[in-house]
């Protein structure tokens, strides 16, 4: 990988995280994403569980479904997902159905577990991959930090802190 590759992909994984933030700001659970094809982004997205009242609309989900509707069902093939969190089973299905390659996420599920406690489907990326035909490359714990210090802004504002 080129340098501005590396760049460009800090970028990505930095604008994701900005969704997270985004999303906490609305009033969603604190996650984003990011859709990337041959070096170029496509779509940003957060989570709107609260606010669209959708127990599935976590940032990847988001994500995916305006890809699709708007560029068609084969939008998402061959493309890269950045995730702040990593994604859940649900998520990592949508992604694998819609034909995405890659996924890079930055915090861990255990990180999301440690920062916001339950409810917890601890299936990690990989596992729910581990037998995909075609199979999805999977990186994770990218600006991890970062992406823990949104989760961790959420708890303190859950418990009422600021
Ligand atoms: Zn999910």
């Amino acid at each position: 990988m080129t340098s501005s590759n590396a760049r460009a992909e800090a970028d990505f994984m930095r604008l994701a995280i900005e969704q997270s933030a985004q999303a906490l700001e609305a009033g969603n659970m604190p996650f984003g994403a990011a859709l990337v094809r041959d070096g170029a982004l496509l779509l940003l997205a957060q989570n709107n569980q609260v606010t669209e009242r959708d127990p599935m609309g976590h940032a990847e989900v988001v994500l995916l479904r305006n890809a699709c509707t708007n560029g068609g069902p084969g939008f998402a093939r061959g493309a890269t997902v950045y995730a702040s969190g990593e994604p859940c089973a649900m998520c990592t299905g949508a992604m694998f159905w819609a034909g995405v390659q890659r996924v890079v996420f930055a915090a861990t599920q255990a990180d999301i577990i440690a920062a916001l406690g339950g409810p917890a489907l601890p299936i990690r990326t990989a596992e729910v991959l581990a037998g995909a035909e075609p199979g999805l490359v999977v990186e994770g714990g990218v600006q991890r930090a970062a992406a823990v210090a949104v989760l961790e802004r959420f708890a303190r504002r859950a418990r009422g802190a600021s």
